[in-house]
């Protein structure tokens, strides 16, 4: 197959959709591939790095070309003309939040396969978690940065010293996210809590970390308890298909100790935080009574070399078998089903015809 892979053109979009290792595999399967000149730069590949795996070079048009595109993020209106009907797409897609794209799919006629809707059986959404292991392990890092006193925080060093008690890190939510970020707090020498509604995750957390965060049912008087101590407070929150509940009202930042940082990452299903809103990487904090807030909705976009090969480690198999396979890789893999949006002018995503309430 002719498998195409265009610059990202998305504003501060740096990921690309496949590695020179990508590349060389699809080459090797006797498949060929075009990579746009230049797509990879963002991510800390160059053009040679493609040539030398076996890529062709080419433009924009190039890429488009192929039988199959594979990107990153949804096509933005400027590329809405490379969409045909013989076209394979398999990228994020976000549809429900993108009628301009869905009707554009749609009448072209493409085969559209998204990212965030491949599922395993058990639920599980294999090219979401990657972004979600990213955004955790960021969270930390984000959180220690904007504790120093320069940047506006309250002075405090997460793993203390010798003599001196660490910071404390509040999680909510004890997902992907959430242990993600348990592990690098953990790692840096805080002291961490994890509340989440499950027992069973919570029973989970306590047996893989060992005893060695502290994890308690969520709850508004738990949060309560905790918040006064609270150095760093880290929102992980997800109700599938729904926006997050607004677990820290605007009334309980006055508990927290003044400079201290809230980084919600579940800003990008509205947030856990009441006084939440999305910032960008330019512009990532404001400060609301005293708290400084951090509400970056794209977090992975700061580590593109990093979330570009974590991206691309769970897309490949993927890539591999709709590479070999074409369409009936859907009849192959029970996870690449659900994945399907669109296909011959047919909106075929439950949930997306539901939010535009079309008749399915
Ligand atoms: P997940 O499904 O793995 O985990 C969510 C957890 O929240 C679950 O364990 C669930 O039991 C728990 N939960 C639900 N209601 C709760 C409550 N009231 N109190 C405490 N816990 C509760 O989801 P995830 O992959 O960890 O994603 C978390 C959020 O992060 C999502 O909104 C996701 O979209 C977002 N995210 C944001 C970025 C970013 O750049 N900002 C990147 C990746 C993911």
């Amino acid at each position: 197959m002719h498998i195409g892979v265009p610059k990202e053109i998305k504003v501060k979009e740096n990921r690309v959709a496949m590695t020179p290792g990508g590349v060389e595999s699809l080459v090797r399967r006797g498949h060929q591939v075009t990579v746009e000149s230049g797509a990879g730069v963002g991510s800390s590949f160059s053009d040679a790095d493609y040539e030398r795996a076996g890529a062709t070079l080419g433009s924009a048009a190039d890429a488009w070309a192929a039988e199959m595109v594979v990107k990153v993020k949804e096509p933005i209106s400027s590329e809405y003309g490379y969409l045909r009907p013989d076209l394979l797409l398999f990228t994020y897609l976000h549809l429900a939040a993108d009628r301009p794209l869905t009707d554009a799919l749609l009448a072209a006629g493409t085969t559209a396969i998204a990212y965030e809707t491949v599922q395993h059986a058990d639920g599980s959404l294999p090219l979401l978690m990657p972004m979600s292991e990213v955004a955790g392990r960021l969270s930390v890092q984000a959180g220690a940065y904007h504790l120093q006193k320069p940047v506006g925080g309250r002075g405090v060093l997460l793993g203390g010293v010798p003599g001196v008690k660490p910071g404390n890190v509040t999680i909510v939510g004890g997902g992907v996210v959430g242990t993600n970020a348990a592990k690098m707090a953990m790692g840096l020498g805080a002291h961490v809590t994890i509340l989440d509604v499950s027992q069973r995750r919570l029973a989970y957390l306590d047996d893989v970390f060992f005893g060695r965060i502290t994890t308690m049912m969520s709850s508004e008087a738990n949060l309560r308890e905790l918040l006064p101590t609270t150095d760093l407070l880290i929102g992980a929150v997800l109700i599938p298909g729904a926006k997050a509940p607004h677990l820290v009202t605007r009334d309980m930042l006055s508990l927290m100790p003044e400079g201290a940082v809230i980084v919600d990452v579940a800003v990008d299903q509205g947030g856990c935080v009441e006084t939440i809103h999305a910032t960008t990487h330019d512009d990532p904090t404001y400060e609301v009574d005293g708290i400084i807030h951090y509400g970056v909705a794209n977090m992975p976009g700061a580590v593109p070399r990093t979330s570009t090969l974590a991206l691309t480690n769970q897309t490949m198999p993927y890539v591999f078998q709709l590479a070999d396979q074409g369409v009936l890789a859907l009849n192959a893999n029970p996870a690449l089903l659900p994945g399907l949006n669109t296909y011959q002018g047919s909106l075929t995503n439950q949930p997306v015809a539901t939010a535009f309430g079309m008749h399915w």
